[in-house]
């Protein structure tokens, strides 16, 4: 089992530990993130295991660019794409990632301020 494997996130896919999952297909899951930043607050995880966006690689971009088109189509689904929407990725300690299996914040649901997630 790699380190990724035994991510919070890892147990979420394996429904190890519960989640409120939003979407799930064969290389995504998305839940809400328990601490929500904004009304909308849900994460998007690749199934396959990648610490950060620092690790990612050139064969993951096919990947990189279903992650983002999943929170796009949830943000029209789910009727947030019209007033607006933000996306943000943390990488490494200093941005504050906690999680290290890459995820992306989707935040929604009200005008939104300075950076952050
Ligand atoms: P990061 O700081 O790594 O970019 O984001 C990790 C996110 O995971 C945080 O926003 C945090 O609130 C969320 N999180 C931490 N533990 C849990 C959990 O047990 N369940 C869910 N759904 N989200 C979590």
């Amino acid at each position: 089992m790699s380190d990724s494997d035994t991510t919070l996130f890892g147990k979420i896919i394996r429904r190890e530990t519960p989640a409120d999952i939003v979407f799930e297909d064969d290389d995504l899951i998305a839940f809400r993130d328990i601490a929500p930043s904004a009304p909308v607050h849900v994460l998007f995880v690749p199934k396959t295991p990648i610490a950060s966006l620092d690790a990612a690689r050139p064969e993951h971009a096919a990947l990189l660019g279903r992650l983002m088109l999943a929170a796009a189509d949830y943000a029209r689904r789910e009727g947030f794409a019209r007033d607006g929407y933000r996306v943000v990725v943390n990488s490494g300690r200093d941005a504050g990632q906690t999680v290290f299996q890459l995820h992306l914040h989707l935040l929604a649901g009200a005008a939104l301020g300075g950076f952050g997630a």
